[in-house]
């Protein structure tokens, strides 16, 4: 990013709550603790503000990625050359279920949620207001537009399960309501017909949730916690599981099966407690990451003849 390009973004948004951050480490926006600058950073608040941003960074050809929280990206040391955008403020809100207007012929209710809301926020309100079908998203630590954008799931769920539409915005900021029944989405994928979801942002997502008693969904969230309690490596620096399972298997076993369980590469390390995990045990590179990540698919590929994809976003 030149100098001219950077006067014109401090001059778009010196007025917004949150001021552009430039030569950002991404190691801070990222579960596993590690990777390159960004050249640029904003929190952006509000619709209004994504819109001026994009269409700014549309006249300056510069590029940009909406992050959630960061639970599932790695960006390479080399840095981001564009704007990392986080969606904060507005994109935070759950609107409030209108009771009669918003339920829809399933008896369902309608919800609006921010992309920017934490799942683990939504899960907390919707357990208040008695709402069911999020429970699977429990103890994942992401946004719920990155849980849209990759589909996440656990325990035999998804969150498109429960999917009513988006709002999705194209790269220059012009916003569109799409429909479930338009959207496709299959294992840590979401698409639209043609178009490459790579450039649309999530900003809201409408889901039709089922209203039921507080306590059986309080307590089908604990049983996906605890489900996942003693499977998964819990205190350290990671993105969950680092690559897709293969059809019909299961990452975490070849990785296991090919005797890889604690090798490292530099700070990098195959968790102990689960394969599928690559954890950053202190000051890790994102090149140590990808230079185990590369060592893991070539010996699984020898030994099984299978090639393991990655289901970190690498940036
Ligand atoms: P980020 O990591 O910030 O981004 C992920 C991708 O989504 C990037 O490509 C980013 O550009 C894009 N993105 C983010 N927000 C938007 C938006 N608003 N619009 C468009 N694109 C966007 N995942 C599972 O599926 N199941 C699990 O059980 C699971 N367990 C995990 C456990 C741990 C301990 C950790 C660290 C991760 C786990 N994950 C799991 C991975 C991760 O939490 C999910 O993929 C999560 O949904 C990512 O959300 P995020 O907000 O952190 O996205």
């Amino acid at each position: 990013m030149n100098r001219q390009q950077r006067e014109k973004l401090i001059a778009v948004t010196k007025h917004w709550s949150s001021p552009m951050q430039f030569d950002v480490p991404m190691a801070s926006y990222s579960t596993l603790r590690a990777g390159g600058k960004a050249a640029a950073l904003i929190d952006v608040h509000c619709l209004v503000e994504l819109q001026m941003l994009l269409r700014q960074l549309h006249e300056q050809q510069l590029v940009f990625r909406v992050i959630g929280r960061g639970s599932n990206i790695l960006v390479k040391d080399k840095g981001f050359s564009g704007v990392i955008i986080r969606l904060k403020g507005e994109f935070e809100n759950i609107s409030p279920v209108q009771k009669n207007s918003d339920s829809d012929e399933n008896g369902e209710e309608i919800v609006y949620v921010g992309s920017g809301c934490s799942l683990g926020s939504l899960l907390s309100w919707c357990t208040k207001q008695g709402l069911s079908g999020l429970e699977c998203m429990s103890g994942i630590p992401g946004s719920v537009g990155g849980a849209v954008r990759m589909n996440a799931g656990a325990l035999g769920g998804e969150i498109s399960d429960c999917l009513h539409s988006l709002v999705l915005l194209d790269a220059e900021g012009i916003a569109l309501q799409v429909p479930k029944s338009e959207l496709q989405f299959s294992y840590r994928r979401a698409g639209w017909g043609e178009k490459n979801f790579d450039t649309l942002i999530v900003a809201f997502a409408v889901f039709s949730l089922k209203p039921e008693a507080q306590e059986g969904i309080h307590s089908r969230c604990a049983a996906f916690l605890a489900q996942r309690k003693g499977k998964q490596p819990t205190g350290v620096a990671s993105a969950g599981s680092f690559f897709k399972n293969p059809a019909g298997d299961a990452a975490g076993r070849l990785i296991d099966a090919a005797g890889l369980k604690g090798h490292c590469c530099g700070e990098a390390m195959i968790s102990p407690v689960h394969a599928n995990f690559i954890v950053n045990t202190g000051g890790s590179s994102a090149a140590d990451i990808l230079a185990l990540m590369e060592e893991v698919q070539e010996t699984v590929l020898q030994r099984f003849s299978v090639k393991l994809e990655p289901e970190v976003e690498i940036l």
